[in-house]
């Protein structure tokens, strides 16, 4: 069921009910005062026909059935009757009256003074009429005609009403509810109309105040990290393409050299020995950007287990000294307690080995002495390692960009090698590990990283 029949149904069940209860109350009330009324009208016939057959004298029984039934108040179907002290009828305002009365309601009517009961369609009413020592029982009995057609008819009207004002209700429901509804259907033809092709369009605001204007102003801001997200993964791409076209281009001129001609053992030797250099390196890249790519998914942490933070570092040390064995490594254990629980993270040994590999590995490769320091300090709750260099340095205005995937300085472009994603892995592989890195640097002096991780809890392999 569509939100405009269910807004349509539920108007009609809130309003139907309303209405139907105030139907039955007008009718009711109706109902009443047309009885009240008429009980007033008996009383004032059984009044008048009392006081003329006591109180006067002139009149006599055959008289005052003459006056009954022609005087212009007379009832329908009217019955007078007048009983003595001792419930004797002494007056009938018809010949051969219909209905009786047994001694119970005579003696009713004499202890309350006045009676008022229903029989059947017709209506009755007994008072006691006091006329010097005398107690006389007057009961008018008749049909209200003229009231009950009236309430006939009322009922005629308030029925057709009630069918009548529940088709408007429901017209009326439907419209109030496409009304409200129209913005929305106004959103989700802009909404339909936007694909990834088009990411940059954005739907109206409206007044930017009421709830629909706010899930408008919602969306829009949705529209926008999903731009941006586009945006980034696009470069990403770009970038990662382009860094891997370079090096198989190198490698394939290198081919291409080389088979031109017969060469000799010695120089076949040195073009393997240089694509294993270049295979190498592309590894490295194609891994790193394994990682980078894979470092949001939260199956990452299905690898997590306690780890000595001092024993990755050695480990990380090791594999970057056997391949570059003219690095330099320097450790210093700085406020560190004695007991092992200090040194423990939760996390991911590859991945933390790989980011510390990359900072030892751009510590030595970007200073002139190829050494590095590294030292280890622990704090309250935490685990810090500081890689400090004294090489070239980062320039400031460059230092916000360096954890950009591909980013690389200015004065490393042409000099160094590298691709320039070994610092937002790095970043990447610390914010899983809810670390923290940050940086500082001197130009011509050096540089800093400090990374800082959360040390191990006793809970499982999560940080
Ligand atoms: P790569 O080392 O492959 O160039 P990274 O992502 O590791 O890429 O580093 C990004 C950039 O940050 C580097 O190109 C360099 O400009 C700068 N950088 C990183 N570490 C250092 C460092 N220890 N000293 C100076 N510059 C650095």
């Amino acid at each position: 069921m569509d939100i405009l029949t269910k807004l349509t149904l539920r108007f009609f069940l809130i309003v139907t009910p309303i209405f139907i209860l105030f139907t039955i109350t007008i009718y009711t009330l109706s109902a009443e005062y047309r009885q009240e009324e008429f009980f007033d009208r008996l009383e004032k016939r059984a009044v008048t026909t009392a006081r003329l057959l006591l109180a006067v004298e002139e009149v006599n029984k055959d008289l005052l059935r003459i006056i009954d039934k022609n005087s212009i108040p007379a009832l329908p179907q009217e019955e007078i009757f007048v009983f003595d002290r001792e419930d004797v009828p002494v007056y009938t305002s018809v010949e051969s009256p219909t209905r009786d009365f047994d001694r119970t309601i005579l003696l009713r009517i004499r202890k309350e003074k006045q009676v008022r009961w229903a029989e059947g369609s017709v209506e009755c009413l007994g008072l006691l009429y006091e006329q010097g020592p005398e107690a006389f029982v007057t009961i008018a009995a008749a049909y209200d005609r003229y009231g009950r057609n009236k309430l006939r008819n009322l009922r005629m009207i308030l029925i057709s009403g009630l069918i009548v004002g529940s088709g408007i209700i429901v017209l009326a429901g439907r419209w109030f509810a496409s009304q409200a509804l129209q913005p929305l259907a106004a959103m989700n033809a802009q909404v339909s109309r936007i694909t990834a092709g088009n990411l940059e369009e954005r739907i109206d605001e409206g007044n930017r105040k009421d709830e629909i204007a706010r899930l408008a102003m919602n969306f829009n801001q949705m529209l926008q990290r999903l731009s941006t997200a586009f945006q980034m993964q696009r470069e990403f791409v770009s970038n990662a393409s382009h860094e891997l076209r370079t090096p198989l281009a190198v490698m394939r001129s290198q081919l291409q050299v080389i088979l031109e001609k017969e060469r000799s053992g010695q120089a076949y030797r040195e073009v393997l020995e240089s694509l294993l250099d270049d295979t190498d390196s592309f590894t490295q890249l194609t891994n790193g950007l394994l990682i980078l790519a894979q470092s949001g998914v939260p199956d990452q942490y299905q690898h997590f287990s306690r780890l000595r933070v001092d024993e990755l570092l050695f480990s990380a040390q090791e594999e970057l000294a056997a391949r570059r064995p003219d690095y330099l490594f320097r450790f210093s254990y700085d406020h560190l307690p004695d007991y092992e629980d200090a040194l423990l993270v939760n996390g991911n040994e590859q991945l933390l080995q790989t980011a510390f590999t990359n900072l030892m590995d751009n510590g030595c490769k970007f200073s002139a002495d190829h050494s590095v320091n590294i030292s280890l300090s622990s704090g309250q709750g935490y685990l810090e390692i500081r890689f400090t260099d004294q090489g070239i340095g980062i320039p400031a205005s460059e230092i916000g960009h360096i954890f950009t995937p591909f980013y690389r300085a200015r004065n490393v472009r042409n000099s160094f090698q590298g691709h320039g994603i070994g610092l937002s892995l790095c970043q990447q592989i610390v914010s899983l590990h809810h670390g923290h890195i940050s940086v500082d640097s001197r130009p011509g002096q050096g540089t800093s990283f400090t990374v800082r991780f959360p040390l191990a809890t006793d809970g499982p392999g999560l940080p």
